[in-house]
């Protein structure tokens, strides 16, 4: 075997090893692409859950009650733990928007909304 042989083994080596770089890459990319299309998917359920939801809450087939109450379950349970982490925070809860905000700020910084109670304006 020359050296000319040689050298171009180790060319075709490289080639192979290439190659094979692009087809895990190629793979990689599908991955990511199928997963990107798989969380649109999630999105999409979650949106149609969530209108279906909304608009016959009351009305609707015995099949989704159980899903119904689950949702009413979540939501209830997610407000619950809003709550004790604003509290962790020291944050209040504007009444008038419900966002969340440090508890010495005197205005809601989403709505504007002032976040001194009753008891505190009677006090000035
Ligand atoms: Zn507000």
């Amino acid at each position: 075997m020359g050296w000319e042989d040689f050298g171009q083994k180790i060319a075709d080596a490289g080639k192979d090893v290439s190659d094979k770089v692009k087809k895990v890459a190629d793979l990689v990319c599908l991955k990511q692409k199928l997963a990107s299309e798989e969380r649109k998917l999630q999105t999409a359920y979650m949106e149609i859950g969530k209108l279906y939801y909304e608009k016959h809450e009351g009305e609707i087939d015995e099949e989704y009650i159980p899903l119904f109450e689950d949702v009413a379950a979540a939501a209830a349970a997610a407000a619950d733990y809003k709550e004790q982490i604003s509290k962790a925070r020291n944050q209040v809860q504007c009444p008038c928007c419900g966002a969340y905000q440090s508890a010495d700020s005197a205005f809601c910084n989403k709505c504007g909304a002032s976040l001194k109670s009753d008891d505190d304006v009677e006090d000035m």
